[in-house]
């Protein structure tokens, strides 16, 4: 499909992505860092995705701001006897807005598969919280051919289980994993070609849905890049890895979305 943002009511939206990096000291250097330039960044919504012990540290830093935040991962358990888990209640008890989930990372290293993924949208979504859902095929998949079944089958297990109206509550990140910390950023055709695809998978079922939903490209985004890439039409915005440890560079890619 490809839809012009300009006829669009989506407002662009660029999330941090910390994974497991940060100590109090760095963590509270960064928030004074984005805090200090957040006022030039005029348009676009902005949050970061710290790990689970600094989310109360962060909160802490950012109230009042009109930075969000959220974590990296939920367990779809709703408590109990899971050692090392974090349950939505407990990210909705400090105020937790966003939620990352099917992270590549999260899928290839700690095997989590795409009905898993699904089941933790459904449970982030449930808590009124908003899930950020990573799709993306690995280069071996885009080298094959199959980069648009994989990213369908990975948004037709959370669309089964959920309908496709739940997607009106969440962001979407396409996320090519072979441009994910390798500094091989997709061309802006590439990644809005994936956008579109997703876009017009999503308006096959409800094209209110589609038209309404932000679609993030994540990738080795760097304030390089970040403009060309936010300028095509089914870009709503970035999923920033490495670049988002970096408080001038990640105010710059955030003032790249408008
Ligand atoms: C990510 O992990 O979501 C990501 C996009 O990482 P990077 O920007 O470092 O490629």
């Amino acid at each position: 499909m490809g839809s012009a943002k300009g006829e669009s009511m989506r407002r662009p939206f660029v999330a941090g992505n910390w994974k497991m990096n940060g100590s109090r000291a760095s963590i509270q250097a960064l928030l004074d860092g984005i805090k200090a330039g957040i006022d030039g960044v005029a348009v676009a919504e902005v949050a970061v995705c710290a790990p689970y012990i600094y989310l109360p540290q962060v909160a802490e830093q950012l109230e009042g701001t009109a930075i969000a935040w959220g974590a990296q991962n939920v367990s779809q358990e709703a408590g109990g006897a899971f050692t090392g888990e974090i349950a939505i209640s407990m990210l909705q008890d400090f105020g937790c807005r966003y939620v990352i989930v099917g992270h590549s990372e999260r899928r290839a290293l700690y095997g989590e598969s795409d009905e898993l993924v699904a089941q933790k949208f459904s449970v982030v979504r449930a808590a009124g919280l908003v899930p950020i859902l990573c799709v993306g095929e690995t280069l071996e998949e885009r080298e094959g051919g199959v980069t648009e079944q994989v990213v369908a089958r990975q948004l037709d297990a959370v669309t089964g289980l959920e309908g496709v109206a739940a997607l009106a509550d969440a962001v979407v990140a396409y996320e090519p994993v072979w441009a994910i910390g390798t500094g091989r950023t997709a061309t802006p055709e590439q990644a809005q070609e994936v956008h579109a695809f997703i876009r017009g998978r999503i308006a096959e079922q409800d094209a209110g849905v589609a038209e309404g939903l932000r679609i993030l490209y994540g990738g080795s985004v760097k304030g390089a890049n970040a403009a060309e890439l936010f300028a095509q039409g089914d870009i709503d915005g970035g999923l920033i890895g490495g670049a988002s440890l970096d408080a001038e560079d990640f105010l710059t890619i955030c003032r790249a979305a408008r």
